[in-house]
């Protein structure tokens, strides 16, 4: 158990040390590499499973953004069937069991409807809230786990220099996980070095999209570098996170 332990959490350092030699935040490239192996590992190997089934029926299938990206699968086909077969089930029980009483309107809906304020029939919420989602998406749980872990990998080698390279190097992490990172900082040296990273990771990004900016400028033009090009991408990717992640 202790061994196990102990491996994973040295392959984690690895991951997240590779993940930090690539541009943009090391925490999105994670989760994503995360959330591809478990929506293969879906196809190939548990969607006809029990319980997968059963959650994924609680969470209402799954969020639009996994959905469509499972739907890429090759061989996705039956799989998504089964499981939105479930849901449509469920759904349509739902539909078919609807019965809205209607009791005569008292003075205060009479009013609303006066008023032009329709909506909030207790039924019809009711069944809104019946159908609601019981879970969250089985992919974006396990994304925001495999995040989290990440990011206690992080904290843990902040003071490692390759770390510190990578960090720097990479970008630094998106306005998200730099965010959820620093709710987990436990001491003001870990904030303080988090901060002076991020800081180191940010001004040369701000600075090439500062010159993206002055090189639209038709005087400018022919300064442009493919650089300076990809730094709108960056700062797009810094401000909102990896595409395809959320
Ligand atoms: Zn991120
Ligand atoms: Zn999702």
């Amino acid at each position: 158990m202790r061994k196990g332990a102990f491996m994973s959490q040295h392959t984690g350092y690895y991951e997240l040390r590779d993940a930090l030699q690539e541009p943009g935040c090391a925490i999105c490239r994670l989760g994503e590499k995360v959330v591809a192996r478990y929506l293969e590992g879906l196809i190939y190997a548990n969607a006809n499973d029990y319980q997968v089934r059963a959650e994924v029926k609680r969470a209402r299938g799954f969020c639009t953004l996994h959905a469509w990206q499972l739907r890429d699968y090759h061989g996705a086909g039956l799989d998504m069937a089964i499981l939105s077969a479930d849901v449509l089930t469920e759904w349509l029980n739902a539909l078919q069991s609807f019965t809205p009483q209607v009791p005569p309107p008292n003075l205060l809906q009479r009013l609303g409807t006066a008023l032009g304020l329709g909506g909030g029939q207790p039924d019809a919420v009711a069944l809104a809230e019946n159908l609601a989602p019981q879970r969250p998406c089985l992919a974006c749980q396990t994304r925001d786990d495999a995040e989290s872990a990440s990011i206690h990998e992080l904290l843990t080698h902040l003071e490692d220099p390759e770390i510190q390279a990578g960090l720097v190097h990479s970008g630094g992490l998106c306005l998200t996980h730099f965010r959820q990172t620093l709710h987990l900082v436990t001491q003001p040296t870990q904030a303080k070095t988090l901060v002076r990273l991020q800081e180191a990771a940010l001004s040369p990004l701000l600075e090439q999209c500062r010159e993206f900016i002055r090189k639209h400028d038709y005087r400018f033009s022919d300064e442009m570098t493919d650089e300076d090009g990809e730094a709108w991408i960056k700062a797009l990717e810094a401000v909102s996170g990896r595409r395809g992640t959320r």
